[in-house]
């Protein structure tokens, strides 16, 4: 029998990726609940770096709100360094709607998803609507990794079905694009474009990804586990009786532990 209790399960972008990756590392998470406490498995360095990345999300949320609160973090610290980065890319103007970490929620046919954008940034004089996500981590990915990341199909899919109370007037998939900008890489914009065609395709991707999900069975999780992303995986010890490699950490690291630190997706609705 399927895991009943997936049926009232909000997907986020890292829980269908934590799917994706490994099946297993999925039912762990979110239906055994196995948690880690934040830190597990990490070095100083690398916990240093989750920090920070955290600390710059909060102060880039109170920049757009209009709350100032920067002088309460450590002038010259890299958390205070991102938002005078983040000030000069993105100054605040009249006319535009900022709306920062917002969420939205899709429930239809049975699909339930969940996203929480960075930053909606609304224009509605020029038609011009832009997901904007913060990005921390030492590495840029190419532009072609973001095209396909599920982050970018779902965030764009939930917008487009959902936002509409927010969207301008005679808004098309067209207008909207989304925009990953690293403070660490100021000068670099990593652009995405929507149109209609996309969201049809991201609409059956991620309707087919739901459905497969909600049809497992419970122990057939641990039949498609994909076996080579083992080494640096947190659940190694209960799966191969081994401690995971130290590995240094990913962008999706850093996302995870931002979602993880919210509890956000272990929440089920009615
Ligand atoms: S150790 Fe391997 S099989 Fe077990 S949850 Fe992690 S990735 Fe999946």
């Amino acid at each position: 029998m399927a895991v009943k209790e997936l049926e009232k399960f909000y997907f986020s972008q890292t829980a269908i990726k934590t799917y994706l990756t490994c099946p297993l590392d999925f039912r762990s998470r979110y239906i055994d609940k196995l948690i880690w406490p934040s830190g597990y498995n990490k070095t100083e360095k690398q916990q240093a770096q989750i920090e920070r990345g955290q600390v710059f999300h909060t102060l880039a949320n109170r920049y757009f709100l209009g709350i100032g609160s920067q002088e309460k973090v450590e002038a010259g610290s890299e958390a205070r360094d991102y938002l005078e980065r983040l000030k000069d890319y993105l100054p605040v103007e009249a006319g535009i709607r900022y709306l920062p970490e917002y969420e939205l929620r899709y429930n239809q046919d049975g699909v339930r998803l969940m996203a929480k954008f960075d930053l909606l940034y609304i224009d509605s004089e020029n038609g011009e609507v832009i997901i904007y996500d913060w990005k921390t981590g030492d590495n840029q990915p190419e532009t072609s990794y973001y095209q396909k990341d599920i982050q970018t199909i779902l965030y764009q899919f939930i917008l487009v079905e959902v936002g509409e109370r927010y969207l301008p007037a005679d808004f098309k998939p067209g207008d909207l694009k989304m925009i990953y900008w690293n403070p660490n890489y100021p000068e670099i914009e990593v652009e995405i474009e929507y149109s209609k065609k996309q969201h049809q395709e991201n609409k059956n991707y991620l309707y087919n990804i739901i459905e497969e999900i909600l049809e497992l069975e419970y122990a057939e999780y641990a039949e498609l586990t994909p076996g080579d992303k083992c080494y640096r995986c947190n659940y190694r010890p209960i799966c191969e009786g081994e401690q995971p490699e130290e590995s240094p950490v990913v962008e999706d690291d850093l996302d995870l532990d931002l979602d993880w630190e919210m509890l956000e997706e272990i929440k089920f609705y009615n």
